[in-house]
């Protein structure tokens, strides 16, 4: 019975302890999710990488350039935001892949703390509404983000299509930026913190992402393929990572020499028609080199390590139409 007791007053100690240690740290500090939505091309994923200061989605002039959802992390000394990086929302499309790409864009919405609504200041689509009236079905705060003000030189035509979208929707606020310059971003962070909830971090503090290498390195060779071949090679086509190789440093049995670590990819690229094909690969294999070169020095910094890659092109008929393919290459 005593000593019973004595366990009980030994685990309460621990516990108010304990407490009193979370207590403080949860005072002040916010964290949450944050989802990024908003028509292709506005700018989305720049918006992300220039917030978090570190390239993790990949961008291009292309629309439809990101098909997954990125998480991406950013801590500072009073906050932690978690930004899900989500396709454009597609209206008219009715391939299987974009079906699928909707769900995840409309799935992202539902287990964050604040939507970011980001438009382009000086285009204004039929699509920004539609993606607007999808947003009207959520109960979460809503921030518009107006951004490539970059692009408006006279800042007083910004003022009737911000009045015209606040008709339209109750947002919680508004922040024009660029996402490009970085101008205004520290104001749109705070913004954010506002409405995250009380609570501790979610993720470590050194944590930029919780997607694997072996996503992100798929990811950017995507990228370069696309700005590589402009127009000519559509958005529907996808990288598979073969293999993904660390060689710690090691020295070397036979001359004794010192080798750096050094991690080994291997990856094709499916397209779709053996025309595409070629242009990935480019002339006299120009093409497909330059991809491989820029993609290795991006990794090489994302990683920070060494990288050997190789890149493989193959031909996937109709891929992106057929449930089972993306079933294999895991969409
Ligand atoms: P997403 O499809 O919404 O993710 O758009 P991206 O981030 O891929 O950007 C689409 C294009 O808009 C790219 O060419 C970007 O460089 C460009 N862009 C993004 N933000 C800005 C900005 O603030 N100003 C300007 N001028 N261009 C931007
Ligand atoms: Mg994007």
């Amino acid at each position: 019975m005593i000593d019973n007791e004595r366990d009980l007053n030994n685990d309460d100690v621990i516990s108010s302890f304990f407490d009193s240690q979370t207590s403080t740290v949860c005072d002040d500090f916010r964290a949450g999710f944050v989802a990024i939505v908003g028509r292709p091309n506005v700018g989305k994923s720049t918006l992300m990488n220039h917030l978090l200061g570190q390239k993790l989605s990949i961008t291009s002039r292309k629309p439809q350039t990101t098909r997954h959802r990125i998480h991406g992390i950013f801590t500072d000394d009073d906050k932690q935001i978690v930004f899900v990086d989500t396709p454009g929302i597609h209206t008219k499309e009715v391939k299987v892949i974009n079906e699928r790409m909707n769900k995840a864009a409309i799935s992202a919405l539902t287990d964050v703390d604040l939507v970011l609504f980001v438009v382009d200041a000086l285009q204004w689509r039929e699509d920004d509404l539609l993606t607007l009236e999808k947003l009207s079905t959520t109960t979460l705060p809503v921030v518009l983000v107006i951004n490539k003000s970059d692009t408006i030189k006279d800042k007083s035509q910004m003022l009737p299509v911000i009045e015209s979208f606040n008709e339209s929707f109750d947002f919680a606020d508004i922040v024009p930026v660029s996402a490009l310059r970085g101008h205004n971003l520290d104001r749109l962070k705070s913004v954010i913190g506002q409405f995250l909830p009380k609570r501790p971090a979610i993720f470590d503090s050194e944590q930029i992402t919780d997607r694997s290498e072996r996503f992100l390195a798929s990811e950017i060779i995507r990228e370069k393929i696309m700005r590589q071949s402009g127009d000519e090679v559509p958005y529907d086509l996808t990288v598979q990572i073969d293999t993904f190789k660390d060689e710690p440093a090691h020295q070397d049995p036979e001359t004794g020499k010192w080798r750096k670590a050094v991690t080994f990819i291997d990856a094709t690229i499916f397209v779709e028609r053996a025309g595409q094909k070629t242009i990935v690969i480019g002339d006299k294999g120009k093409r497909i080199k330059q991809v491989g070169i820029e993609a290795r020095q991006d990794m090489e910094k994302l990683f920070d390590r060494k990288i050997m890659l190789t890149l493989w092109v193959k031909v996937k008929k109709g891929w992106s139409d057929d449930e089972r393919a993306l079933n294999s290459l895991g969409y």
